[in-house]
């Protein structure tokens, strides 16, 4: 039987117990991995191991294709009702509701992010996520389609059957909260593989959704490494849709071994290089304090995080200095002290990517204007940091980060700013900030990305489509759009009259 992690949080801002097991689920029950090994998790703050997971394998992830093709056939999918479905994700909502502090420490335990903020956005925006979709499963609607007189035509939008989640460890909550609302509400059936840097919120999660009731099989959660056991659900014959988040190359991987198996229908969800870009027109108090939001909220760890700064010349010195003020006001720390802004980055192999990207700039002749350096002796901190005075071909402006690392650069003319802007090989996200409404929204419609924001950063909503343009993904979440993700259309014709 696997273990339980069982802990006391004493902390300024949530005192109390948890347990959360810390095993597989599969077919309603907690288990061991096939090959009884485990696999440590680390605290990011000072880089110590403080539990320890079942480890998954491919021969685990076939029992768990197993539990849900066999509970897809029998009482979910096409056997239920959208009202079953739509009670049973409330009930997981009311239960993530009376847990929000438990998941929000576990999230700051285990990912470093800070509690007030793990609270506010991911717990929060989890929770709306999955009432918004419970709200979909019974209005997953078809078409009449009016084909002749003497013919009956309609579709009905079935679910796809067992689908594979694959989850990062940036917003391990939030990201699972958005792959099951949609699957869940269509009646899909679910094998899950959490990132093994933040395994534990869906740990506790998938212990509620046990309490909430759903039928065993629907939900399974294999643990594991994604070479191993993310690789097994991208190739599983019998998984037909598999939804990733995370790193442009892993995309690739995925969207090989789906097209080399079964050709399952895969969404992308991956990185970006998002531009900010300020005119002189802009509202600089506001601008400065969203852009800083924009790269740094997360520790720079977002896929839009708004990593290049675009400012035109007239306002660049003022912006500059006001934007570095507000850059070191934000502090960084334990993420259990509500004065801190950003906690440690996930892991020392993240540290040493998002140094590495430090040095690079300082070689390639960019100016470190802020920051560059490790806060504390031990665990993964690093100050929010600003280069100035760069090229466009340098690693800092072409390549994502994945950190709290921003580069400022100065425009001259609208045209030339928007061809700037999409000189990227991402087009996740972008923001504009002008006061001259024709100026903010042609800017926008011409920016090659998934999503613009106009005079703000960073607000998603669960009914607003998230995605990507060019190698930043494939496909939409959230909204109505991520409904037909886990959905195939079938055309039924029915001959009412004509003979043959
Ligand atoms: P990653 O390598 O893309 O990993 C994301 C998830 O995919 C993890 O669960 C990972 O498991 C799994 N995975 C890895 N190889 C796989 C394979 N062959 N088949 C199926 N799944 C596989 O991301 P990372 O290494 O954690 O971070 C690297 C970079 O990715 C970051 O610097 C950032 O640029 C980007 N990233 C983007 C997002 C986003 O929100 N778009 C989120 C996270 C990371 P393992 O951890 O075991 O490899
Ligand atoms: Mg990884």
């Amino acid at each position: 039987m696997p273990e339980t992690f069982k802990h006391t949080f004493d902390t300024p801002v949530f005192k109390g117990d948890v347990a959360v097991p810390l095993g597989l689920y599969i077919d309603g029950k907690w288990v061991d991995g096939a090959n009884k090994t485990t696999i440590d998790v680390i605290n990011p703050t000072n880089g110590k191991t403080f539990t320890k997971i079942s480890e998954g394998t491919p021969k685990d992830v076939d029992i768990a294709v197993a539990a849900a093709q066999k509970a897809f056939e029998t009482v979910w999918g096409l056997n239920t009702t959208g009202n079953d479905r739509s009670r049973l994700m409330h009930k997981l909502a009311d239960l993530m509701e009376v847990n929000e502090d438990k998941l929000a420490a576990l999230e700051a335990l285990d990912n470093g992010k800070t509690f007030v903020w793990a609270k506010r956005a991911d717990i929060a925006h989890s929770i709306t996520c999955l009432r918004y979709y419970a709200g979909w499963a019974d209005k997953i609607l078809g078409q009449v389609i009016e084909t002749s007189e003497a013919k009956l035509t309609y579709t009905r939008h079935e679910p796809v059957g067992v689908v594979g989640q694959i989850i990062p460890w940036n917003f391990p909550l939030q990201m699972m909260a958005w792959k099951i609302g949609p699957a869940l509400a269509t009646g899909c059936a679910i094998v899950m593989k959490p990132s093994e840097f933040t395994p534990l919120t869906a740990l506790f999660m998938t212990e509620l959704i046990h309490e909430a009731g759903f039928p065993p099989g629907v939900f399974n959660l294999v643990n594991g490494y994604g070479s191993v056991v993310g690789q097994a659900i991208a190739e599983h014959p019998h998984i037909e849709k598999v939804a990733f988040t995370g790193s442009t190359l892993v995309g690739r991987k995925i969207m090989e071994a789906a097209s080399k198996s079964n050709l399952k229908k895969v969404t992308l969800e991956l990185g970006g290089k998002s531009p900010t870009i300020v005119f002189d027109d802009a509202d600089v108090d506001q601008a400065v304090k969203w852009a800083a939001f924009g790269i740094y909220f997360n520790h720079g760890q977002c896929c839009c995080a708004g990593s290049r700064i675009f400012v035109h010349e007239k306002i660049y010195d003022e912006f500059l200095q006001r934007f570095t003020e507000h850059t070191k006001t934000l502090k960084v720390g334990d993420p259990f002290d509500p004065e801190n802004f950003q906690g440690p980055q996930i892991s020392q192999l993240q540290y040493d990517r998002i140094m590495g990207y430090i040095d690079s700039g300082k070689e390639q002749g960019a100016t470190l204007h802020h920051g560059g350096n490790r806060v504390g002796n031990e665990g993964f901190f690093i100050t929010p940091t600003i280069f100035t005075d760069t090229k466009p071909n340098m690693k800092i402006v072409q390549e994502e980060i994945f950190g709290p690392v921003c580069v400022v650069i100065k425009f001259k003319d609208d045209d030339d700013i928007v061809a700037q802007a999409n000189d990227s090989i991402y087009g996740l996200a972008a923001a504009v900030f002008s006061q001259n409404i024709t100026r903010a929204l042609s800017t926008a419609h011409k920016l090659k990305a998934g999503t613009v924001w106009v005079n703000t950063y960073n607000m998603l909503y669960p009914n607003v489509p998230f995605g990507g343009y060019k190698q930043s993904g494939i496909g939409r979440e959230l909204g109505e759009y991520a409904l037909s993700n886990y959905t195939a259309t079938k055309a039924v014709q029915v001959n009412l009259h004509i003979k043959m």
